[in-house]
């Protein structure tokens, strides 16, 4: 299971994922002293699974936003049902 590290502050993370955590906790850490001076961001770092080959990120909010679509125009059909 590959692992990346990611900055809520920066909207940073691996340019690459790391099949070890501790390659992606020396990532994290080299971040830190790159972007703040050694310091944990105040907005949030860390190292997380990730699980497929490819990120898919833009697979979940369009997924989501269709999900939300098909709710809303069910709830717009029951209305124009009545
Ligand atoms: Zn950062």
């Amino acid at each position: 299971m590959p692992y990346e590290y990611w900055c809520a502050e920066c909207r940073a993370r691996s340019p690459e994922r790391r099949e070890r955590r501790a390659d992606a906790e020396d990532e994290l850490v080299q971040h830190r002293h790159a972007a703040h001076g050694g310091l944990a961001p105040a907005a949030g770092d860390g190292v997380r699974h990730v699980h497929d080959e490819s990120r898919g990120d833009g697979c979940l909010p369009s997924g989501s936003f269709l999900f939300f679509m098909f709710l809303l125009a069910a709830v717009l059909a029951n209305c124009w049902g009545r």
